[in-house]
């Protein structure tokens, strides 16, 4: 977001001793950390950080076994996660097509437990190797361990800070992609006369609506998604319906109704706003992008984003929770 002030110190971790050896100096020395990836995720406080950031650049990646069905890669955290998505659909393997463009690293993916188009990390994730502070011990925690759930994870709820990530295995598929896909894919296959559905051409239509919905974080600074999509109860929905018959919803397995942030908040009237007090704007195209354009503080952000969930609470009765995480 171009916004937020200093760290004190900052250091690279390019290996698992690497690691290792900053946590225990900042812990010795009594100094706080903070372990971050690309940082495409994060809000960074005015104040900035009298403490240490580490920054993961672990790399390497390698096919621990390939067989008929599929195969299992391993990945340093430190990797660029959108290279993996490019690496794995060049070899023809699927999974993690639908998850193409989505910034930061593969260290990172697990965390937010990443998704789009239907699809999440989670799904393909065998396990995820760390760093754990608590024990002073490299180790694996299992997929099952790792308390996935819609865009969370035990990384970012319970045990946040304890584990340091260094890499993360994927079982990835040879088999094709089968729809039903989400509509916008849909509308792009029928529009582009795809009928032959393989990592490759998933990849080329995310690559492609992500490229006219969002904008670049290099060139115009955003954060991608600034709100997580609620969920509401069945009743709310329906009552919801009657004054918006458009509104979409989608029913989960505990039977709430999750909402799609983005509609709300152009709903509020939020849709390529140019707001002068601040200096952000949301984005024309997807009014869930929040974008800093001459704003100079991350207090006038969060001014902003104030006015997005009070105008959407009193229409919507729906309080919109950050998605990116405000530091530290
Ligand atoms: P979209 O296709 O316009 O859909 C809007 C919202 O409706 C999405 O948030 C999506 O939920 C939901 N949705 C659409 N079709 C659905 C279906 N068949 N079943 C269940 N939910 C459905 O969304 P978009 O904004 O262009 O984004 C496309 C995808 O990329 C989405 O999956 C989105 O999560 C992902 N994305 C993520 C980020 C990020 O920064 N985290 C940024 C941009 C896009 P879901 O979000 O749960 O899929």
């Amino acid at each position: 977001m171009k916004l937020g002030g200093p760290a004190r110190w900052l250091a690279e971790a390019a290996s698992k001793d690497d690691a290792q050896e900053l946590y225990k100096f900042a812990t010795d020395k009594n100094i706080p950390f903070l372990i971050i990836g690309q940082g495409s995720n994060i809000v960074w406080r005015d104040e900035g950080f009298a403490g240490l950031i580490i920054v993961n650049k672990i790399l390497g990646r390698e096919v621990l076994s390939d067989d008929s069905s599929g195969v299992t890669i391993r990945v340093g955290a430190g990797e660029n996660w959108d290279e993996v998505v490019g690496r794995a659909v060049d070899n023809g393997w699927s999974g993690i097509e639908f998850l193409s463009k989505i910034p930061g690293t593969a260290g990172a993916a697990p965390v937010q437990n990443i998704g789009a188009y239907g699809a999440e990390l989670s799904e393909t994730l065998v396990e995820v190797e760390a760093y754990d502070t608590q024990t002073d011990s490299f180790g694996s925690i299992l997929n099952e361990a790792c308390q996935f759930s819609y865009r969370n994870s035990r990384f970012k709820s319970k045990d946040k800070n304890r584990f340091m990530i260094t890499g993360i295995i994927l079982r990835l598929k040879k088999s094709l992609p089968e729809p039903p896909f989400y509509e916008s894919l849909t509308k792009y296959f029928e529009e582009h006369g795809v009928t032959n559905y393989t990592p490759t051409s998933v990849r080329e239509a995310v690559t492609a609506i992500r490229a006219v919905k969002l904008p670049d974080p290099s060139v115009v600074a955003n954060n991608g998604s600034f709100f997580t999509n609620p969920f509401v109860n069945k009743e709310h929905f329906e009552k919801l319906k009657e004054s918006y018959p458009d509104i979409k919803g989608w029913p989960t397995p505990e039977g709430k109704v999750k909402l799609a942030a983005g509609w709300l908040v152009e709903q509020a009237g939020f849709k390529g706003i140019h707001d002068q007090d601040t200096g952000m704007a949301t984005w024309q195209d997807q009014a869930l992008v929040l974008v800093n354009e001459h704003g100079r503080k991350t207090a006038d952000l969060l001014a902003f984003k104030q006015k997005v969930v009070f105008k959407v609470d009193e229409l919507f009765g729906v309080v919109l929770e950050q998605e990116p995480e405000l530091l530290p």
